[in-house]
């Protein structure tokens, strides 16, 4: 297989990891979502992207990076740090992915397997949506090697961080998705969800706001397939996640998170992540479950032929006010999981 050339704006999506928010402290949520709001005001209103504010590196999980980032880069400069060698990872190439593992072929053909699987039922599921090109899936088999090859590729050293999607180029001059994790025991939910990047980066590139591709990557990572047809999941921790927020009153606005940029947004995880969890399962969820006939897919095609999103989440899902808000929060509050 020859990983296609492409042509895309950067992009770079991540899997951050949830472990211990849920018991987090409340004074600490507080305090990010404080700082959030802080950042947000000074945002300019309207588009996505762009570098984080300086407020946002100010932020306590902008501070760890920042902190990890040093660390990692003088250990790698004293040669205290190795960077595993991909050429000595067994390449299990098959239908639209090559599969680099650190372990060996067990998990590289599983790997393949599941990325295959996957992307057939994403483009089943968006059943408009065509041929995706070539990508490269890289499965480290210890999280030390992982966070050196993330800290060299994409400058990512957050402590969370366990998974990523990104436009890579490599010496050929060929631009491809590379979806880079390591073996965890959340690696299945992670590999559906960089795939869930790779999906729709495809389709859509930098047009996804970034609230709309980490809510929809949470949304798949816990699918089940029944009589062939992608189901998805609840997962229990997301959910109390939301409903923590929601309880203390930290969950953003919907228009607060719709203007984020993605610096901020990536700044304060334990906020936006589950807030755009929640938000996507509302909107996927209020129209029933048929997505064909859905105003959620109405949205993908508005953002498809590049119109502005901020707008387009209006004319399809109604102008924010008082009653949507209190419509979305009653839902999510009394969402409950499916039973196990
Ligand atoms: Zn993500």
């Amino acid at each position: 297989m020859q990983l296609n050339a492409i042509t895309k704006p950067g992009f770079v999506a991540a899997s951050l990891l949830a472990v211990g928010f849920v018991a987090a402290s409340l004074l600490a949520v507080r305090f990010v979502a404080a700082s959030l709001l802080a950042v947000r005001r000074g945002v300019p209103a309207g588009k996505h992207g762009g570098a984080p504010s300086g407020s946002a590196a100010r932020s306590p999980a902008r501070n760890g990076g920042n902190l990890a980032a040093t660390i990692l880069s003088l250990l790698l400069l004293t040669g205290a740090v190795h960077a595993a060698n991909l050429a000595d990872f067994t390449n299990v190439t098959a239908g639209h992915y090559q599969v680099l593992a650190q372990s060996g072929l067990p998990m590289a053909s599983q790997v393949n397997d599941f990325m295959n699987e996957m992307l057939r039922h994403y483009s089943r599921y968006f059943s408009n949506w065509t041929f995706k090109d070539a990508s490269r899936v890289v499965v480290f088999d210890n999280l030390a090697d992982f966070r050196v090859y993330a800290h060299s590729s994409i400058g990512v050293t957050h402590l969370g961080l366990a998974g990523y999607c990104h436009l890579k180029t490599d010496e050929a001059g060929n631009t491809f998705y590379e979806l880079v994790t390591f073996e965890h025991p959340r690696l299945w939910q992670v590999l559906a969800h960089e795939g869930f990047h790779q999906f729709i980066g495809y389709e859509l590139g930098d047009a996804v706001p970034v609230w709309l591709n980490e809510g929809m990557a949470q949304y798949f990572e816990n699918s089940t397939v029944k009589a062939g047809r992608l189901i998805p999941g609840i997962d229990p921790l997301k959910l109390a996640a939301a409903q923590t927020l929601l309880r203390s009153r930290l969950l953003l606005s919907v228009p607060d998170l719709l203007m984020l940029d993605r610096g901020t947004f990536y700044a304060n995880p334990t906020i936006t992540y589950p807030m755009s969890w929640a938000l996507v399962h509302f909107l996927m969820n209020r129209d029933g479950l048929n997505y064909q006939s859905s105003h959620f897919r109405r949205y993908l095609q508005d953002l498809r032929w590049n119109r502005d999103d901020v707008d387009s989440f209006r004319k399809r899902f109604g102008r924010e006010s008082v009653e949507w808000e209190k419509e979305f929060r009653s839902y999510i509050a009394h969402l409950r999981p499916p039973p196990s």
